[in-house]
C-alpha cells in the first residue's frame, strides 16, 4: 500500500525538478507539493476576512490599479503566498520586472498551485490564473515573459502576501 501512494509524488517531484534545473540555485528547500484539501468559504465569510479592494479582486475578479499595488516594486527576498488562504504560490527568485504596472512573476511554485482558466471577459481572450486551494483570482497569465519560461504572471498586489525571506 505505501508503494502505491509513494509512486505519484515522486513522479510529480521528480517531473518538477527536471523542469527547473537550468533555474534552481536558490529554490528554497520546503517547496512542497501541495496538499488537495480545498479553502471552502461562503462569501460573507470571506466578506467578513478581507479588505473590500481584496474582496473585489479575489472573489469578484477585479484588477487594482496598475502601478498602485505594493509589491509591483518590491525585490526583496522571500515568498509569496495567497492573500486569501496563505498557500505558497511564489518566490522573488521568479519575480522580474515587466513594465506592465504589476507583479510579474515567469513561474508559480508547481504542485498545482495554480489553476488556469480561460477568460473571455472584455472582449479579449485570455488566461486567468487563481489559487487552486481557495479560488482566489490572481491575475492572468501570458506568453509574452522575456525570460526561459516564455511566460508572464501578471498578478494584482491584493491578491498575494509578501513574506521576506528570513535573515540568518
Ligand atoms: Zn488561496
Amino acid at each position: 500500500m505505501k508503494t502505491i501512494l509513494t509512486i505519484p509524488l515522486a513522479f510529480v517531484l521528480f517531473v518538477t525538478s527536471s523542469c527547473q534545473n537550468s533555474n534552481t540555485l536558490n529554490t528554497p528547500k520546503n517547496q512542497k507539493i501541495m496538499d488537495t484539501e480545498k479553502v471552502v468559504k461562503t462569501e460573507e465569510q470571506w466578506k467578513k476576512e478581507l479588505s473590500p479592494e481584496a474582496y473585489h479582486v479575489l472573489r469578484e475578479k477585479g484588477t487594482e490599479a496598475p502601478y498602485k499595488g505594493e509589491y509591483t516594486d518590491n525585490f526583496k527576498k522571500g515568498k509569496y503566498v495567497c492573500a486569501g488562504c496563505g498557500t505558497e504560490l511564489f518566490t522573488s527568485e521568479s519575480k522580474f520586472e515587466s513594465h506592465c504596472g504589476w507583479p510579474a512573476f515567469d513561474k508559480d511554485l508547481g504542485g498545482d498551485r495554480v489553476t488556469r482558466k480561460s477568460d473571455h471577459t472584455f472582449g479579449m481572450t485570455r488566461v486567468e490564473i487563481l489559487c487552486a486551494k481557495c479560488g482566489g483570482h490572481l491575475g492572468h497569465v501570458f506568453e509574452d515573459g522575456p525570460t526561459q519560461t516564455g511566460e508572464r504572471y501578471c498578478v494584482n498586489s491584493i491578491s498575494i502576501k509578501f513574506i521576506p525571506e528570513e535573515k540568518k
